[in-house]
């Protein structure tokens, strides 16, 4: 299968249109998304029904006052770039507007765009890793079939299985963080190998401040409103890790695996927050060293 993407640039850009661009989007999320009313959403809203907030030009009425409103949530959820890509590539530009169908394929389709950008994302990042020369082939193989698959047409994309292909996608992202991380372990002998599995853990609230978590396997843990404040995050595997109010301030996480800017956007950092060049610093973190 042909590799269109060689070299870290043009993972780089592939990742950068990984994002959500609203302006070539028709503000899928705020209509095609359930929300319920919680500290990240002021009110409930069913999926398919538009945002109260959703002006008639597809911007959001409140964009500058979303975290100050009660609605934080929007500040931190990413499409990974599925949303222009149903309005410009699938369904060419169509408006949800015009008939009720449309309407509906559309929303349906989205979350499916969703899931195959972020796999995306994963892949591409899993590629930028030097660790891993041996799985690089597989990697731009299966970056190929996911963004074919991204082309499909409404009905074929609504019966794709996507777990099956997210199983196939995960067994590989697996391969690589063993190797990134095991290059950190071999760094740091005398750390116990139990130390270093904490997938799934619970550290909600956890005072970590200052810890070397280098090369740590954290898939699926539970950062919420935990202490990372500078840590060594370099190398750790992140990903499905849950970073809401965890404090990343003055944090090395420029080496993290597989972060996302759905993780960052929901910690708490600062200018000293070390990310990965993939990463945009969030506009509502500190300008300035926080103290603590
Ligand atoms: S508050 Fe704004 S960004 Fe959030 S769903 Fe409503 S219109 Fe969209």
């Amino acid at each position: 299968m042909e590799n269109s993407y060689e070299t870290m640039e043009q993972l780089e850009v592939l990742q950068k249109s990984l994002k959500a661009d609203c302006g070539n989007c028709a503000a899928l999320c705020c209509v095609g998304l359930s929300f319920m009313a919680s500290a990240d959403f002021a009110f409930d809203k069913a999926a398919g029904m538009p945002c109260p907030n959703l002006q008639s030009d597809f911007r959001c009425g409140i964009h500058e006052d979303l975290r100050r409103s009660g609605f934080k949530g929007c500040t931190v959820f990413d499409c990974y770039g599925s949303g222009q890509k149903v309005v410009q590539v699938t369904f060419q530009e169509k408006d949800w507007r015009s008939d009720a169908d449309t309407a509906k394929e559309m929303f349906a389709v989205f979350p499916i765009m969703t899931q195959l950008h972020e796999m995306m994302w994963y892949l591409a990042d899993a590629m930028k890793q030097e660790a891993a020369p041996l799985l690089q082939k597989e990697l731009a193989d299966l970056l190929s079939k996911t963004e074919q698959l991204t082309s499909l047409e409404p009905e074929k994309l609504k019966i794709l299985d996507v777990p099956a292909h997210r199983a196939q996608v995960n067994e590989l992202l697996v391969k690589v963080s063993e190797a990134v991380r095991s290059d950190a372990i071999k760094r740091h002998k005398g750390r116990k190998s139990k130390a270093l599995n904490r997938r799934n853990a619970d550290l909600m609230g956890a005072d970590l401040k200052g810890a070397d978590l280098k090369g740590v396997d954290f898939r699926g843990a539970y950062f919420i409103a935990a202490n990372l404040r500078q840590t060594d995050m370099r190398t750790t595997d992140v990903i499905g890790a849950d970073f809401r109010d965890a404090d990343i301030s003055g944090a090395d996480l420029s080496t993290s695996l597989y972060l996302t800017q759905v993780q960052v956007n929901a910690a708490i950092g600062d200018c000293l927050t070390k990310l990965p060049s993939s990463i945009a610093r969030p506009a509502y973190w500190a300008k300035k060293p926080r103290i603590f």
